[in-house]
């Protein structure tokens, strides 16, 4: 183990990443529209762990991922990825970066080039980071990681339209493998696939992460997805952070209203086991314009008001590793 796998800093530090988006406005029009997509969130990623991040269509999750990568500037906040200031990078230091930190999306088919064969997308990255020195490398390496990620040789042949979703998603984790990243953000990898075709997903990515040390940060909406490949999870709700905890504490004893009630949604395979289901009222709130003080005080069944609607819920450490933002549960 090299000096710095043996040092306890994380892989990557978020501390308070707030991401506005701004909309609307202009010479003549109303005043522009600010969306606080992402919140004042903070967390860590260790090597070779994954954290899971969940929460609803528009948390904030996947704007966390993009800021982490930059393809989304952060408004404020920290972003130090080992040693590196991520939100200072030039553009040079930026894609040196981006080769030890890759991305892989929900939709495989959008992310890559139906014109080019899966060998020239794989070797794609070989060639801009200049990993292999003649083509004969390039061709052995392209199909080593097609063979990695269970797709054939033969494969680099062929364009992404003559594969199925899993294949694609294999596509799309065998190019990011090829610059042999410390961590990869995945986004919503498994969300557009069967069930069946999703556990293979994860078992391959579960499978990648002991062979390589890869740590991830795995998105998702449902806490079923993550349960089995994360060491901790994070829930967000309107971009923020309202419950971290390991997934073992957070799936046995969850300590946030929200987190009951997205698990209580999740189908129980222990029979020892038994959830009663909690149904949320009411939609999640515009993130344009979310509610006061706790955002979650409008669907909460437990809320207490008007401390609820007033004071903002630190995000506080209840139990070892046990992090909850709400007044009641600290
Ligand atoms: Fe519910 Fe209040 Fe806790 Fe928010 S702070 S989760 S509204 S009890």
């Amino acid at each position: 183990m090299d000096a710095k796998a043996a040092t306890a800093e994380p892989l990557l530090r978020v501390e308070g990443l707030t991401k506005n988006f701004v909309t609307g406005g202009g010479l003549f029009s109303r005043a522009p529209d600010v969306v606080h997509a992402v919140d004042n969130v903070s967390f860590s990623v260790d090597r070779a762990e994954t954290l899971g991040l969940v929460g609803e269509s528009g948390s904030g999750k996947s704007t966390t991922g993009r800021c982490v990568l930059r393809l989304i500037e952060p408004t404020s906040g920290k972003i130090v990825f080992e040693d590196r200031d991520v939100v200072q990078l030039e553009s040079g230091a930026l894609r040196s970066l981006r080769r030890d930190v890759q991305i892989i999306f929900q939709d495989p088919f959008a992310s890559l080039n139906p014109r080019m064969t899966v060998g020239a997308i794989i070797g794609e990255a070989l060639t801009i980071h200049k990993l292999a020195r003649t083509r004969r490398e390039f061709t052995e390496r392209v199909v080593e990681l097609l063979e990695t990620v269970g797709l054939q040789a033969d494969h680099m042949r062929r364009y992404p339209h003559e594969f199925s979703g899993g294949q694609r998603q294999r596509i799309g984790i065998a190019r990011a493998l090829a610059v042999e990243p410390k961590l990869i953000i995945c986004d919503e990898p498994v969300s557009a696939l069967d069930v069946s075709i999703q556990a293979q997903v994860i078992n391959l990515l579960e499978d990648l992460q002991q062979k390589f040390g890869l740590a991830y940060l795995f998105i998702a909406h449902d806490l079923s997805v993550v349960e089995h490949i994360s060491r901790r999870v994070a829930v967000m709700y309107l971009g923020r952070i309202v419950e971290i905890a390991s997934a073992r504490d957070l799936y046995a004893s969850p300590r946030h209203p929200y987190t009951e009630a997205l698990l209580s949604a999740v189908p129980v395979t222990d029979p020892g086991l038994r959830r009663q289901r909690i149904v949320l009222q009411g939609e999640v709130p515009n993130p344009m314009n979310p509610p006061t003080g706790c955002h979650f005080h409008t669907r909460c069944p437990i809320r207490k008001l008007p401390l609820c609607s007033e004071v903002v819920p630190e995000l506080k450490q209840t139990s070892s590793g046990h992090m909850v933002a709400c007044h009641l549960r600290s």
